[in-house]
């Protein structure tokens, strides 16, 4: 299913559903949970996936370590603080990649670690060493970056590849970023330092998944995103937008990410069910009702030819378009509905059994069943014969 791309991906999608996606408030995985949806993301292309934080404990570390086995084909990542108990236990779990977190905005810095900006570039120093000359791959991660003073992150992000490590992360850790700011953010960290960016955005005003692309777009390498947009508070960006908007936006000309999205659907459902967050219907790529029409106007145009209504074919997602009869059905979808149920309908008796659907769609608020249709157009053959 999964073609390899011809060319290395420009952009790795660093899934965060089993780390940030676990730490929502309420979520948690069993273990069983975790090692399927791991493998699912596997099985799907997913190139990295960040499993979970050592810190937690010695179950955390087994599973983890369980799961670091499992993947076959995807890099590991996980989670750990600039602390000594936290960099023991990441280096006990097999992963591939140590990811070594700390806060780099000045109110952070000062009101939660009652430290400063020295402190944070010498820990820095002194872990992503400790981490390498313990053979680990070593990314850093750049808490609250969106309040950091620009020098200052420049100045940890040089530091950080100074000392061997791969990547930074940039996170938005309180969504509060749009995508201007975030594109004129990264744009600036990218002219002083050609280490790999990771950008990490949350939801909290629905901008996560556009400012994950406005960093793509500005020079990040990396987007940290999750199944559903699961993650704390308002979630994180979702995966499956960010694989779809970089296939499909002109901006980045069906860059690929080396996903099989039709598996999309099913892992969605997946974490919706591990995770107790159903999804919305509305919800973009996965949600239950995105690929339905009700509307006379865009159910003759998609009948027409798909691309009047289209953006991108449902089965990319693996989904079908569903047309929905309703209030606002009109003659075309009507007739087509009929059609597949192997009643021919002129465009005369159509517009009556318009009226009926209509009808019966604001009494009972749902859409009438293949009986409900084949009753109707009985009871309008037996009016219209005997009219
Ligand atoms: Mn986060």
């Amino acid at each position: 299913m999964n073609r390899p791309p011809a060319t290395p991906p420009r952009f790795t999608i660093n899934d965060t559903t089993l780390r940030d996606g676990e730490q929502t408030a309420g979520v948690a995985f069993t273990d069983d949970e975790k090692i399927a949806i791991a493998q699912a993301l596997d099985a799907a292309g997913v190139p990295e996936m960040e499993i979970g934080i050592p810190a937690m404990g010695e179950h955390e570390v087994g599973l983890i370590r369980a799961i670091a086995c499992s993947v076959k084909r995807s890099r590991t990542m996980v989670w750990a603080r600039m602390a000594e108990t936290d960099l023991a236990a990441a280096l006990r779990c097999g992963a591939d990649i140590v990811h070594l977190s700390v806060p780099v905005s000045d109110v952070q810095i000062e009101r939660k670690l009652k430290r400063d900006r020295a402190w944070v570039l010498a820990t820095l120093r002194h872990y992503v060493d400790r981490a390498a000359d313990a053979g680990a791959i070593v990314s850093v991660g750049f808490e609250d970056a969106s309040r950091a003073d620009d020098g200052f992150l420049a100045e940890a992000a040089c530091l950080a590849q100074s000392r061997g490590a791969i990547r930074v992360r940039f996170a938005d850790t309180l969504g509060m970023l749009d995508p201007f700011a975030t594109h004129a953010r990264i744009a600036r960290l990218r002219a002083r330092t050609d280490i790999d960016i990771e950008i990490h955005a949350h939801n909290d005003l629905g901008l996560a998944t556009a400012n994950t692309l406005a960093a793509l777009a500005a020079g990040a390498t990396h987007a940290s995103t999750t199944v559903n947009g699961l993650g704390e508070r308002a979630g994180n960006a979702a995966m499956e937008e960010v694989v779809m908007a970089l296939r499909h936006l002109d901006s980045f000309q069906g860059a690929e990410c080396g996903i099989d999205t039709a598996a999309l659907p099913a892992i969605s459902e997946l974490v919706a069910r591990a995770s107790g967050r159903p999804v919305a219907a509305s919800k973009a790529i996965v949600g239950d009702a995105v690929f339905s029409h009700e509307s006379g106007i865009h159910v003759d145009g998609l009948l027409k030819d798909r691309r009047n209504y289209e953006n991108f074919a449902p089965e990319e997602v693996g989904r079908q378009h569903k047309l929905v009869l309703g209030k606002h059905s009109g003659a075309a979808a009507v007739i087509d509905r009929y059609a597949r149920l192997g009643h021919a309908v002129g465009p005369q008796h159509a517009r009556a059994l318009v009226e009926r659907i209509r009808d019966h769609v604001m009494h009972t608020k749902r859409e009438p069943t293949a009986h409900d249709l084949t009753r109707f157009l009985a009871e309008e053959n037996h009016s219209w014969k005997t009219a």
